[in-house]
């Protein structure tokens, strides 16, 4: 397509998810399996909404690798960045919502596949020509990922791309809270646009206001922060503007790839005119059609399958 295009770099993997709700890993009857990964589903957003995204990634040269390699064709995502690790595994995680509201993780990571993507292999043809660049994953702080990372960053920056990161904790997997601390503010200086939740915000300052962690976390090379807020919606900061936009009121199922979802809306409609972020009133409508696509996708099961397409999300911003 002519469409500027979107490069998500991170990782992918297959979620498996007890087939009973509110069960803990040990106790599921059996298991269905969930394609996802954040940036993954922010590609899948994208395409979704009309838009054009490429993953860069590495996968196992496995069934689950070649399977989820064929859902981002399916859904339109260009797979020219992809390599298959011809040792490792794809990453697999094992997921559960327990009765007491707690949510249980468990990985297959010895490396995965993910981790082990190296320079030399990126596709920078395609990451060039990229007009935002957005990364976000834990595999892309681990060797060799993380220098692939870092070189696939410099290169569409200086091709042009605006940098947008998403750290993605999924904090109960941290064996050290201060290690995984270090390594995402390591690397959080460079990105002109981070989107966090209020949980990650208030593990990666240790402050429970909002503002005063923004304030904190705030860096030279940042032009917009965005806090969501879950059912209150988000919270934007920008050198010289602050506020808030509210949620909309919708019947939440499960609220997995609600931030993929908010992200992938947010980057298609500013992948064309970066400077949208330095207008308030044009980014405020910009955040609210991405609450809205964050707000459908708690309405359906599962990440990829409740992704959103625009009409759908024109219907919720005409109710
Ligand atoms: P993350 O998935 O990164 O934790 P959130 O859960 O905050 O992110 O969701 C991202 C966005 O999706 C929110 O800013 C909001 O607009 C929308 N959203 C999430 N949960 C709900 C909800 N229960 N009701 C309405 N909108 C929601």
């Amino acid at each position: 397509t002519g469409k500027s295009l979107i490069v998500s770099f991170g990782e992918m993997l297959i979620d498996f998810v007890p087939t009973e709700s509110g069960v803990s890993l040990a106790e599921a009857p059996g298991f269905l399996k969930a394609p996802g990964g954040a940036p993954a589903n922010v590609a899948i957003a994208i395409t979704r909404l009309g838009g054009n995204a490429a993953f860069v990634g590495k996968l196992g040269d496995d069934e689950f690798g070649h399977m989820l390699a064929g859902i981002l064709k399916e859904n339109g995502v260009s797979a020219d960045g992809i390599n298959f690790d011809e040792g490792a595994r794809t990453a697999l995680a094992f997921v559960t919502l327990r009765a007491d509201g707690e949510r249980e993780f468990m990985f297959y990571r010895n490396p995965s596949a993910d981790m082990l993507l190296r320079p030399e292999e990126l596709n920078l043809e395609l990451i060039k020509s990229a007009k935002v660049f957005h990364y976000g994953s834990i595999s892309l702080i681990v060797e060799p990922c993380r220098s692939a990372h870092i070189k696939a960053m410099k290169a569409a920056k200086e091709a042009g791309a605006l940098l947008s990161y998403d750290p993605n904790l999924r904090l109960p997997l941290w064996p050290s809270a201060e290690e995984a601390r270090e390594q995402i503010l390591s690397i959080w200086g460079k990105a002109e646009v981070i989107k966090v939740s209020d949980v990650e915000l208030e593990f990666l300052t240790g402050r429970d206001k909002i503002d005063d962690a923004a304030l904190l976390l705030w860096h030279p090379n940042l032009k917009l922060l965005l806090v969501t807020l879950g059912e209150h919606g988000c919270r934007y900061f920008t050198k010289s503007f602050r506020g808030s936009v509210d949620a909309f009121r919708v019947n939440t199922v499960d609220t997995t790839g609600a931030g993929d979802s908010f992200v992938g809306a947010l980057l298609s409609k500013i992948v064309d005119d970066h400077s949208i972020i330095e207008d308030e009133a044009r980014l405020r409508e910009v955040l609210k059609f991405a609450n809205a696509c964050g707000a459908i996708t708690t309405t359906k099961k599962g990440a990829i399958p409740a992704l959103p397409p625009e009409t759908e999300v024109r219907a919720l911003l005409n109710k």
